[in-house]
């Protein structure tokens, strides 16, 4: 509203002037929640917002207070527990007993995606972050132990002189307590085999983990010093 200079407000609908004063103040029920991390309260305010719009971080610590999700307000360890996305193991490709690998295709598979990568990206900075409008991606859950394992994701593209287009992997994250237990290698022939069906395709900046799984699954080979593609190139 707009004060006069003796802090008086016109009243838009009977053209009164009346003293701010007489305006009855009105807060907004605000949400408080206590890190617990740390245990500061934190406001679910714009202020406490993250840069990325996930949801609330705590301003001592940086530690997420809470996911927001289509307008609603979720504790972390509900939004990455599988219950909250439950139809997610039934729509995958299952590999084993216990794995289970998924295209992300609703809204709560991508916000998923959107947390691992950041995850992904507090290790590594250099990480892509997908572009859900190019990007596409798919998670593998471990069903017994109920936790997401990872992600990857791909985009595809035509390349020049090319009549198709090739998809191009982007990206490979497995959570940092479940490394070295082949799954980028599970995730790497799954997508190969189920999604991409087989073509051949394009890495982007493969890191040496991801060559070793691209020369264990036969896409890639050692000549020397070098990896050269086989079925895969590298960009
Ligand atoms: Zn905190």
């Amino acid at each position: 509203m707009i004060l006069d200079d003796r802090d008086m407000v016109e009243c838009p609908i009977t053209n009164k002037k009346i003293h701010f004063s007489e305006f009855k103040q009105v807060s907004l029920p605000k949400v408080v929640v206590n890190c617990n991390h740390c245990g500061t309260k934190v406001s679910l305010t714009p202020r406490n917002l993250s840069i990325n719009g996930l949801g609330y971080v705590c301003s001592e610590c940086l530690n997420f207070v809470a996911f927001k999700f289509n307008g609603h307000f979720y504790q972390p360890r509900t939004v990455m527990n599988l219950k909250w996305n439950k139809d997610m193991k039934r729509r995958g490709i299952q590999i084993g007993d216990e794995l289970v690998f998924t295209e992300c295709k609703t809204k709560k598979d991508n916000f998923i995606l959107r947390i691992l990568n950041m995850i992904a990206k507090e290790e590594n900075l250099g990480f892509l972050t997908p572009n859900l409008e190019v990007h596409k991606g798919a998670l593998l859950i471990d069903r017994k132990k109920e936790k997401y394992i990872g992600y990857i994701f791909w985009h595809w593209k035509k390349f020049k002189g090319e009549s198709s287009v090739k998809p191009v992997l982007n990206q490979i994250f497995v959570v940092e307590d479940e490394r070295r237990k082949g799954y980028g290698t599970k995730m790497i022939k799954t997508w190969v085999e189920n999604i991409i069906e087989g073509r051949s395709f394009v890495v982007e900046e493969p890191g040496i983990e991801a060559l070793k799984i691209l020369v264990k699954l036969g896409y890639a080979e050692v000549n020397g010093e070098k990896v050269i593609g086989k079925k895969c190139s590298f960009w």
